[in-house]
């Protein structure tokens, strides 16, 4: 006994040495664990669906009902840990707080007295909590640039959430967005490692900081693990096929270094890779993800994804032998989410030793801390401090700069921008008032598709250039909602175009998220090209506003059209940042944080290697223009010009080991005062490996005031030097490496001695 007792002792004595854990929280949990049948047990590894405890009678559109009884024999007789979702809409904070408080009150009628943990996808503000500030998506973020607005956004989802009573967000998405056609590319940020691992680290550190248990912060879930993004055919939950290179290089070190920012949970892929299901998966989930990464908080499966092992992946031949895989793999918690099969099937695997109960020990000791660290067993219910952080003005502050800064100006030949306020325009298109195509998916609803979801003090583009421009100064073509058919009366139009001086075109995507927003074109459908050539034709100065969430093709327009603003899913306040920058009163700055395709078969990132330039069109006769985007990853224009000099290295032969300080000058050569994204490049010129063309090491974001000149300081490390080796290891090799800003460039070598 007492042998037993001093390995407990130690056992405890190495996690909270290793974790810096909290001892006596650690002890309890223990105890606890000692006292656990095995059923309460498997409870707290069971996550369900809100809607599985729903009177659907009594509900009604906006308003929960219990169905007491389903609540009572979910918590009590199954003991379930954890609740997600909602049941369609959005809940206001009191609903929130509401149902919370009624689930924590049940939960506390045990003996045990575990409370449950409820998680939600706040995914670009508090998607589910009605009059929440929504800000743009991921994508957006990324065309910022700057790490500040990454912050101060995650941090009031943080708090707006928690206001709610949540304390579990399934957020950020730290996929790479390297298949435009995939329907999550909007929640990427884009396709570059560097600025994924940059983004979603500071989300998380922004969604965590203070500590779980403070009233402004939720545990943050990092998502999804691993390859989710790189579906071969760009469908929702589809295979993919990534050889070990890449995955290293490109896929894992998001999730690495939010790892080591404390990220506290995690969401497994759907798919397979390499035709291995990641939920079903010993290697990824415990060699990969434990082992070599080092993670320590809870994994968690996606819906309904450990079934899915048999009805889909095809590895398991039961639901049950699904059951045991996925566990024996290395999730603790599986998202089942409409049922209690897993709790059953679990129950029985480890009454029947095909599942030892040391391995959900484990699990359940995880999720217990993560109980704990949120402060729920000392106040499971909504938190007076945290509802008094909800709906503050300064968010909607925050939320317009976060779209002003995500805004990109892609074209502007003859000065086609800013237009002027004197003129009258007519406004067409389906993303012209529409709510849905600016917050895009995750807003209010899942498919965020519901213009009338959308609180009354959000604008669309038209009201805003109304409030703008006066609204004499404005023909209404754009009719309300992206679904509306009448957005393509071009009869109509054609009658209007005539009393306007300019046309606002403004074209995109309605909302969408996971499956419904799959598509097999990236072309922009063929009614909105027809809209837009009808609209050219009539020889009236047009721009193009395009708001939508991944790069759809519109190439046969682009040359007739001088002046394209592309509005990456701005989110609340987009309509107000977008007639900001069409009418000159906000000088754009947002750059592409993809390489926008020219053409639907012709997808190659900026990261290329130098053999995807080489191309023989015709016999004999070669180029070197494989990388033919309609407009290059960076690429954003501003009203004000920009020039880069006095580009200088700390050392010309860096070793290993050395930092390497790189300076450069950044002058604000034009009229107007303007931020930049200054993005500094590495090319690695010869390796053992085909090198990329460049590659994106640091970006910041600068204001400048006309004439100004800032001097910028980045520094590299030998760890951007490196690259993962055909041996399966990260390795550096001497040599010549440029570095690009701007338009200028140097080099340096890289030496042994
Ligand atoms: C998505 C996840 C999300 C989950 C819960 C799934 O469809 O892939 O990203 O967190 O649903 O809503």
């Amino acid at each position: 006994m007492h042998n037993k007792l001093l390995v407990i002792f130690f056992f405890i004595v190495e996690i909270v040495l290793s974790q810096s854990l909290d001892p006596k929280v650690e002890i309890e949990i223990d105890m606890m664990l000692k006292s656990m049948s095995v059923e309460e047990k498997v409870g707290q590894m069971t996550q369900i669906a809100l809607s599985v405890l729903e009177d659907k009678d009594k509900s009604t559109e906006g308003a929960f009902v219990f169905d007491e009884e389903k609540l009572r024999q979910a918590l009590l007789q199954h003991h379930v840990g954890s609740i997600l979702n909602t049941t369609g809409g959005a809940f206001s904070v009191e609903q929130w707080n509401a149902i919370i408080t009624k689930i924590q009150d049940v939960a506390l009628e045990t003996d045990k007295k575990i409370p449950v943990i409820y998680g939600i996808d706040a995914i670009h503000g508090a998607t589910f909590t009605k009059d929440a500030t929504l800000f743009p998506h991921n994508i957006g973020l990324a065309a910022t640039r700057n790490l500040d607005l990454v912050t101060k956004t995650a941090k009031i989802t943080a708090m707006e959430t928690r206001a709610s009573g949540i304390r579990w967000d399934f957020d950020p998405v730290l996929d790479i967005g390297r298949q435009p056609l995939w329907p999550g590319f909007p929640e990427t940020y884009g396709e570059d490692p560097y600025i994924t691992t940059q983004m979603g680290k500071t989300a998380v550190e922004a969604y965590e900081g203070g500590g779980l248990d403070q009233p402004t912060s939720v545990a943050s879930c990092m998502k999804h693990f691993i390859g989710y993004s790189g579906a071969a055919s760009g469908k929702d939950r589809t295979p993919a096929y990534i050889p070990d290179v890449i995955l290293r290089e490109y896929y894992l070190p998001s999730f690495e270094e939010a790892i080591k920012s404390g990220a506290s949970t995690i969401m497994i892929n759907s798919a397979s890779v390499n035709g291995v299901p990641i939920h079903g998966s010993h290697y990824y989930l415990t060699e990969l993800l434990r082992d070599q990464l080092g993670f320590e908080g809870a994994v968690i499966t996606d819906w309904e994804d450990v079934k899915r092992l048999h009805t889909r992946h095809l590895v398991a031949e039961t639901p049950k032998e699904a059951v045991r895989m996925a566990v024996m793999a290395g999730i603790d918690m599986s998202m089942v989410p409409s049922d209690f099969s897993f709790y059953d099937y679990l129950v029985e695997l480890v009454n029947e030793g095909k599942v030892p109960e040391s391995r959900i020990d484990k699990s359940v000791r995880i999720l217990l801390r993560l109980k704990h660290r949120l402060g729920l067993f000392k106040n499971p219910y909504p938190e007076k401090e945290a509802i008094a952080n909800f709906g503050k003005s300064s968010y909607d502050d925050v939320a317009l700069e976060a779209a002003h800064e995500s805004i990109i100006l892609l074209k502007n030949d003859q000065n086609a921008l800013p237009l002027s306020k004197k003129e009258k325009v007519l406004v067409v298109g389906p993303t012209g008032d529409s709510h849905s195509a600016l917050n895009g998916g995750w807003s209010f609803s899942w498919q965020g598709n519901i213009e009338e979801n959308y609180p009354e003090r959000y604008l669309t583009l038209i009201q805003a250039i109304e409030e703008k421009v006066g609204a004499k100064n404005v023909i209404h073509g754009s009719r309300f909602g992206f679904t509306n058919e009448r957005n393509y009366d071009i009869e109509e139009f054609l009658r209007e175009a005539k009393e306007v001086d300019r046309i606002i075109l403004c074209l995109g995507e309605d909302a969408y998220s996971a499956s419904p927003g799959v598509i097999n074109d990236l072309t922009l459908p063929s009614e909105q090209l027809e809209l837009a050539f009808r609209m050219i034709e009539t020889g009236k100065p047009v721009v193009l506003v395009m708001i939508d969430g991944r790069p759809r093709i519109f190439d046969p327009i682009v040359q007739h059209i001088d002046g394209i603003v592309l509005a990456n899913r701005p989110g609340s306040k987009g309509g107000e940042a977008i007639a900001d920058v069409l009418f000159g009163d906000y000088n754009p700055n947002g750059v592409l944080p993809y390489s926008y395709p020219r053409h639907t078969g012709d997808i190659v990132f900026y990261d290329r290697k130098f053999l995807a330039n080489v191309q023989q069109l015709k016999l004999g006769s070669i180029t070197y223009h494989g990388y033919n985007p309609e407009w290059e990853f960076g690429h954003g224009l501003s009203y004000t010009t920009f020039a880069y000099s006095g580009l200088t290295l700390s050392s010309k032969n860096v070793k290993p080991g050395e930092d390497l300080k790189v300076k450069v000058k950044v002058t604000n050569t034009g009229d107007l005062d303007g931020k930049v994204a200054v993005d500094l490049y590495l090319s690695d010129l010869f390796a053992s490996l085909s090198p990329s063309v460049k590659r994106l090491k640091r970006f910041q974001k600068v204001f400048l005031k006309r004439g100004e000149t800032k001097e910028l300081t980045f520094t590299l490390t030998t760890r951007d030097l490196e690259f993962y080796g055909p041996a399966h290891k990260w390795i550096y090799e001497p040599g010549a490496f440029k570095i690009t800003i701007g338009t200028i460039e140097t080099t340096f070598q890289l030496v042994l001695e």
